[in-house]
């Protein structure tokens, strides 16, 4: 008697574990981040949802003495508003360029103030790597950032919360890489960017790298001819209109991120 029921509930047993098993493996799609991301909604942003051909050029690492002012020269000829990720210890050294970003129209942000990994490092230190850099900024420019990007994209959910709550900062990622920091040569830099630009990107360049610097009067004129307008990551913020719901959860198309009617601009 006794042992059939030591059979019958591990049999029992046996059923239940597989039928959790079987509820969890239904569920192949759901990214990991999810769960373990307890952020408030909108801390974040990569892509930004908004009706016209709207995108964001940003750039990152600068100001660099010698490279930045020639970008800025070939964005004031075609008259396009970017965005700045700074590092502050950059910032401290050439305050002038910051002032003339922010005095041409650029959006001037805050990428830390040496460049370290965000996700590796106590509460204090990030503090301190952000404080200073908003600082730095505001005394060059006079303008108080909004936008931080941390170094590598790496950061915590808990640090972004407690970074945004602080310093009413949102964290600023992007959609679009070209890898320009492995100096693949300004062509590739081109295409790459070109091709995967799409209304609402956010695209990541560095302006220390001569290659990339290079590269821009192909960008902007490739991206001038798709019809794309140019505004900063602040700007495209505030055009986000909501994402229509899906009509079908077809497997198929779960993953695919650039839908054809989305990446063309005259859209
Ligand atoms: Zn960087």
């Amino acid at each position: 008697m006794r042992l059939t029921c030591i059979v019958r509930c591990f049999f029992i047993w046996l059923a239940v574990v597989g039928t959790v098993r079987a509820n969890n493996a239904a569920g192949p799609q759901t990214p990991a981040k999810i769960s373990s991301a307890p952020e408030p909604p909108g801390i974040t942003l990569d892509w930004i949802h908004v009706d016209g051909p709207y995108i964001a050029l940003t750039f990152d690492d600068g100001p660099s003495a010698k490279l930045t002012p020639k970008l800025l020269d070939l964005l004031a000829a075609h008259h396009i508003k970017v965005t700045f990720f700074l590092i502050g210890e950059n910032v401290a050294e050439h305050p002038e360029i910051v002032a003339r970003e922010a005095r041409e129209g650029h959006e001037v942000a805050n990428h830390s103030w040496s460049h370290p990994n965000f996700g590796k490092m106590s509460d204090e230190s990030v503090r301190s790597q952000v404080r200073r850099t908003d600082d730095a900024i505001r005394n060059a420019a006079g303008v108080t950032p909004t936008l931080l990007r941390p170094p590598y994209g790496s950061v915590t959910a808990r640090q972004k919360k407690w970074i945004n709550q602080e310093f009413g900062y949102k964290i600023a990622l992007w959609d679009v890489d070209p890898l320009d920091w492995k100096r693949p040569g300004p062509n590739v830099v081109c295409n790459r960017i070109v091709r995967n630009t799409r209304a609402g990107s956010i695209v990541l360049v560095h302006d220390i790298h001569p290659g990339s610097i290079e590269a821009m009067p192909c960008v902007l004129n490739q991206l001038e001819a798709k019809g794309f307008k140019f505004v900063t990551v602040s700007e495209l913020l505030a055009m986000e209109t909501p994402v229509p719901p899906k009509p079908s959860a077809s497997p198929k198309a779960a993953g695919v991120r650039p839908s054809p009617t989305l990446a063309s601009p005259n859209n």
